[in-house]
């Protein structure tokens, strides 16, 4: 069959709701994925990997890029393992598996996106990575033009961070799977988590206490609620090493949170930001800091990219001219802050 192109506007493809035109072809198994890949060649026309866009700042005035958008939603369980196609939307697989009683992903429940976008930076949140329940990542390797399984150790995964984020554009992942545990217990180590006290062995109970606390800080995607219209946090906390800590340790108050990573030290970029001034509901032009969250940049209706890159900008040169840290974005930002 041919491929099938279409015209789209990206913002209907973005949480933050922005971004103009683009050529999009669904991919919906591996045999269109390579006939894409043809197609993309014979036409010069590079090829962009979209999951659910919960993750990129597309720019206003759209893209070149031929837009890949993965579509492939198979999904299989079988004794604690689960097999996920790179289109499925991972908080379903999350809802199932906590529904089964496997234990692996509950504390990632409400994260938006789907499962092949999971490894690219490592999703994690209230104590949980992806990392720790996966075992193989099935790619496209554009780069040798073959087909590769990889495992944990070859996904070189850190904080926010893998091998697919550092070589972008290498590899187009097509299948992930997850081994996890069936009437295993979920990690109660975040503070929020620990104050509601869980069974941990109550993953139903988990799962819905992890999406009560997101949804009280706009981290469940909602169509409704705007302060959800964001890539969730906008930047990464900052890891420094011992002798970068030291060096700005004296611009920062005593009661900085600071939390050992390794040899290296983790400060909170939402902390920092509002100890740099910039509250919950900041407006810079149409672009928001979120009413529940400062570390999220929202769009609050009628923002632009541009009005979004602004304020991310803006945002790092108060904290960096109050404390002499950079903050890093987190999701992909078409063309750069
Ligand atoms: C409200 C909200 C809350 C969030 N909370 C969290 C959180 O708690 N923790 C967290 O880690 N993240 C969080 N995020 C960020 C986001 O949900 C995750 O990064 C998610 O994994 C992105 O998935 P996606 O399918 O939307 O990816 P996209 O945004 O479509 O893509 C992100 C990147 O991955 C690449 N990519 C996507 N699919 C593939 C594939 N199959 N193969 C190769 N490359 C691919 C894209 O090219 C792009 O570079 C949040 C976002 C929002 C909007």
């Amino acid at each position: 069959m041919a491929l099938q192109l279409e015209t789209v506007a990206l913002r209907q493809f973005s949480t933050m709701g922005v971004g103009g035109l683009a050529e999009m072809v669904r991919i919906t198994d591996e045999d269109t994925l390579l006939r894409a890949l043809d197609f993309a060649e014979t036409h010069n026309r590079t090829p962009f990997v979209l999951g659910g866009g919960s993750n990129i700042l597309f720019p206003d005035e759209g893209v070149s890029d031929l837009i890949f958008y993965m579509q492939d939603q198979h999904v299989h369980y079988e004794a604690g393992q689960v097999t996920c196609g790179a289109g499925a939307v991972f908080d379903d697989v999350i809802n199932t598996a906590v529904k089964r009683g496997w234990a692996g992903i509950e504390c990632l429940s409400g994260i938006p996106g789907t499962a092949g976008a999971a490894p690219i930076q490592n999703i994690g949140a209230y104590g949980q990575e992806i990392a720790e329940t996966l075992v193989r990542v099935r790619a496209w390797d554009r780069l040798t033009q073959a087909w590769v399984d990889l495992d944990r150790d070859a996904c070189a995964f850190s904080y926010r961070d893998s091998r697919f984020k550092r070589e972008a554009n290498r590899y187009i992942i097509t299948q992930i799977q997850l081994q996890l545990t069936p009437g295993g217990s979920a990690p109660l180590r975040y503070p929020d988590l620990q104050k509601a006290d869980l069974d941990p062995s109550d993953l139903r109970a988990v799962r819905q206490t992890v999406l009560q606390i997101r949804a009280s800080k706009g981290m469940v995607y909602d169509p409704f609620d705007v302060n959800s219209h964001s890539c969730g946090s906008f930047f990464t906390n900052p890891i420094l090493t011992a002798e970068e800590y030291a060096l700005i340790l004296p611009r920062l108050p005593a009661d900085h949170p600071v939390y050992p990573a390794g040899t290296c030290f983790k400060l909170s970029a939402a902390w920092l930001i509002e100890r740099a001034g910039i509250f919950k509901g900041t407006r810079r032009g149409n672009a928001a800091t979120s009413q529940k969250h400062s570390l999220a940049l929202i769009n609050p209706g009628q923002a632009s990219a541009h009005d979004l890159k602004d304020l991310a900008r803006w945002v790092q040169e108060k904290v960096r001219t109050q404390f002499g840290v950079n903050l890093q974005p987190e999701p992909l930002v078409w063309g750069g802050l």
